[in-house]
């Protein structure tokens, strides 16, 4: 490990934390008080919850295992078609963290990735999900997984606990999937696939060998929720958060209010260093020490107002 450790861990830990505040746990805890405050009844979002569970038959295969995969799968395309338009019509063109690079995207080669990307979500997302229930259930026995237990809705703390645990997991879990990844061998037979775009687009996220996916994306991800035994509406809001904010992070804009995307899209241009999602694991590995010295990451922050980055940090070092 990295003997200056500290400064940078700090550093970057606190830039992590804020992300994850402002953008994903500030908004979640307003959304579930705001439900909780225009319930007319106490009871009420658990008689919801209920009635969910009941149109799915109350059958864990769908709730735990293939739910998540629709959730995933939707979330997906809403947010990378919006992204695809900016991508098509230029109107983000001041945002972008590569300018004139795929503004528009070559065609062929997006068909190319959007099958790529079909693929892996149906062919090999969605069997995982419904194979994952029976680890699932077998780790946990049905009893304890107790679909009527899960008529009650988990508390708010209960939600952020488990998030925040599924997060720890996933950081580790991707940094050292995704290292290897970088392995010559491995490299060269699969993750090459995932960085022929040097200036990614958002809907290229999912664009990467089947092997990949599975062992890169979906492990990390599901792993938390398996550990955990969790609730399947934690496991539901879950996959809507790591299937928008990748998407997000992989688009090509720096946009305001937004994750910041410098971190991973300086990865895939020059196909090195920074392999974490958050930077934490980078930061105890020093694997972000050139990154560290570059514009990009100056320009790691989310931004707060509608001035495009490229023009902040340019004034800010003149
Ligand atoms: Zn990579
Ligand atoms: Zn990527």
């Amino acid at each position: 490990m990295a003997s200056s450790l500290s400064k940078r861990g700090i550093l970057l830990l606190t830039i992590s934390v804020y992300i994850e505040l402002l953008l994903y746990v500030v908004p979640l805890i307003m959304l579930l008080l705001t439900a909780k405050a225009l319930a007319p009844t106490e009871d009420y979002w658990e008689t919801q919850w209920g009635r969910v569970m009941d149109a799915f038959g109350r059958e864990p295969h769908i709730l735990y295992g293939l739910m998540p995969s629709i959730i995933s799968f939707v979330t997906y395309w809403v947010v990378a078609l919006v992204y695809l338009a900016c991508d098509l019509s230029g109107c983000l063109h001041r945002y972008k963290v590569q300018p004139g690079k795929n503004e528009p995207p070559p065609t062929q080669r997006l068909w190319h990735s959007l099958g790529m990307v079909l693929f892996n979500q149906l062919l090999v997302g969605a069997p995982y999900g419904v194979l994952a229930y029976d680890v699932f259930e077998f780790i946990w026995t049905k009893e304890r997984i107790g679909l009527d237990k899960c008529g009650q809705l988990p508390s708010i703390v209960s939600v952020f606990f488990q998030l925040g645990v599924y997060t720890a997991i996933r950081e580790i879990t991707f940094y050292y999937s995704h290292r290897m990844m970088h392995h010559r061998w491995i490299y060269k037979h699969i993750h090459k696939q995932h960085h022929e775009w040097t200036a990614p687009i958002a809907m290229i996220t999912l664009s990467c060998h089947p092997l990949e996916h599975l062992f890169g994306n979906i492990v990390p991800l599901s792993l938390g929720p398996v550990v955990l035994g969790s609730h399947p509406l934690v496991h539901w809001m879950w996959f809507v958060l790591v299937t928008a904010f990748p998407v997000s992070k992989h688009s090509g804009y720096h946009l305001p209010l937004l994750p910041s995307p410098e971190f991973h899209d300086y990865h895939h241009m020059t196909n090195s260093e920074c392999f974490g999602n958050l930077g934490i694991m980078d930061a105890l590995h020093g694997t972000d020490q050139k990154w560290r010295r570059t514009e990009s990451f100056q320009r790691h922050f989310v931004m707060t107002g509608w001035k495009p980055i490229r023009e902040m940090v340019k004034s800010a070092t003149q």
